[in-house]
């Protein structure tokens, strides 16, 4: 075998490795949040972005072998965005054979035309575009409506809410839209970001840039951002840990009235969750909850070799 096919073995090795990941992350939320089930039309939106490309390409691979039928209907809202290279998605779908919708609004014109300069318009953006996917929803009869939030924007959502919200709040694996007609699914929720990221890179989905409308970024969620980041090169697991934690919450531990009937605990109460440790010494394990080293992608076999990144 010379050098260059060695090199392609290990890399398809790694690609399949982290496409199993991935398909094995998103097939746990789907079980765990009962996200699609038999029969849904599902409406995959399609953004341009790595996020969104990375779950269409999972939900299809999972379409092959899931026990139950679904169909899956992608869309784009082609915003008029300056530049935006309008030929691009089209012929990637009609490359891959899917049923797509192209939803043509000029959303961007309304924005400027109503926010004045140096403003922030993503707040009616957003709200625009979330009623055009919610009409399109309802005319491609869609069941679902899947979005390519994964865990790293839920995380930081948390923060966000808890640093400038004041509320111990995120962004839900499966909700009822807020007009109260579709129900909203995010299959990479446990996705970690830097899995979409490598496997966007190693598949070459061809990406549209995100800054096309002008808009700053969002500070506050870039501040936070960085500290996810950092904290996770200082302290390996600690993202694993957080994100276990919002699976286990304990209602009767923290101090939300509404949420746990405190006021009810008497003398005859039975105790709850544990109990009050507040006068012993919490001990946490050295290894995180949560924490599972699977970053290696080297094949077995290749241990000793140079890992191919995939970048
Ligand atoms: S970044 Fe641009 S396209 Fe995205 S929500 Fe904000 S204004 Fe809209």
């Amino acid at each position: 075998m010379t050098e260059n096919q060695e090199i392609n073995k290990k890399q398809q090795y790694n690609i399949n490795k982290l496409q199993k990941r991935l398909r094995r992350h998103v097939g746990e939320a789907i079980a765990d949040f009962n996200m699609i089930e038999e029969g849904d039309r599902v409406m995959v939106c399609l953004s341009g972005g790595k996020d969104s490309y990375v779950m269409l390409d999972i939900l299809r691979n999972l379409q092959q072998s899931a026990p139950v039928n679904f169909s899956l209907v992608a869309v784009n809202l082609d915003q008029k965005q300056p530049g935006f290279p309008e030929h691009v998605l089209p012929d990637y779908l009609d490359g891959i054979g899917i049923e797509y919708k192209i939803v043509e609004e000029n959303t961007y014109g309304i924005v400027k035309e109503k926010i004045p300069e140096g403003k922030t318009t993503c707040s009616l953006c957003s709200r625009l575009r979330r009623g055009i996917l919610y009409r399109t929803a309802g005319e491609l009869g869609a069941t679902k409506i899947a979005l390519g939030h994964h865990r790293d924007d839920i995380l930081q959502t948390l923060f966000l809410n808890m640093f400038y919200g004041g509320k111990l709040k995120s962004m839900p694996p499966k909700l009822m839209s807020d007009d109260g007609k579709h129900i909203v699914i995010r299959p990479l929720a446990y996705c970690r970001e830097k899995d979409i990221e490598r496997f966007a890179q190693a598949r070459q989905f061809p990406i549209i840039p995100c800054t096309l409308c002008g808009s700053q970024p969002n500070l506050q969620r870039q501040v936070i951002k960085e500290m996810l980041r950092d904290w996770d090169k200082r302290y390996p697991g600690r993202i694993e840990t957080m994100f276990s934690a919002l699976r286990n919450v304990v209602p009767s531990h923290l101090a939300d009235h509404q949420l746990f009937d405190f006021k009810h605990i008497r003398h005859d109460s039975e105790v709850v969750n544990g109990g009050d440790l507040a006068f012993d010494r919490e001990t946490f394990p050295l290894q995180p909850a949560g924490w599972q080293d699977d970053d290696d992608l080297t094949p077995p076999d290749a241990q000793r070799l140079d890992v191919v990144e995939i970048r």
